[in-house]
């Protein structure tokens, strides 16, 4: 939901950068993937096929971001993304 505000430190609500499918790091997981990572970041795989990185900013928010998608992606990621709009999935 855009707008609302979190009252926390650590932000660990996100979502994926494609298709806007929603995510919680709720046990820490990619966390703990981010700090095993000697880049600092890990990328997951979403469900509408692509590829994102995820990091935590140095405010303790939890950050999906786009990895160089190519248009293909970005189609399959649309295509998604209207799925979930209408509750098809
Ligand atoms: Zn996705």
């Amino acid at each position: 939901m855009k707008g609302l505000v979190h009252i926390s430190f650590a932000k660990i609500d996100f979502e994926c950068p494609y298709c806007g499918l929603k995510y919680e790091d709720n046990e820490d997981k990619y966390l703990d993937r981010c700090n095993k990572n000697k880049s600092g970041y890990t990328k997951i795989k979403c469900k509408c096929g692509n590829r994102f990185g995820f990091v935590y900013d140095i405010t303790g928010q939890a950050l999906g971001f786009m990895l160089n998608p190519s248009k293909e992606e970005q189609d399959k990621a649309n295509y998604f993304k209207s799925l979930l709009k209408s509750n098809q999935l």
